[in-house]
């Protein structure tokens, strides 16, 4: 076991903090704070389409069965 040493201030921290107390420098880059969506942003845009071509045909639906 090694004690990491901040890469900014070259202070002794915890593995365990996320961020250096000293400095605030996030110890592990590694590690997110949020969960990210990196890597799978088509995803979310595969959703975005899907969930706009819903909506829009809703709408169409409501004009042709209006009356
Ligand atoms: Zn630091």
């Amino acid at each position: 076991m090694s004690s990491p040493k901040c890469r900014e201030c070259g202070k002794e921290i915890s593995e365990d903090l996320r961020n250096c107390p000293h400095c605030d420098t996030p110890v592990n880059p590694n590690i997110p704070k949020y969960p990210t969506f990196g890597g799978s942003g088509w995803v979310m845009t595969v959703i975005g389409v899907l969930f706009i071509t819903l909506i829009v045909g809703l709408l169409i639906n409501m004009f042709v069965y209006q009356d």
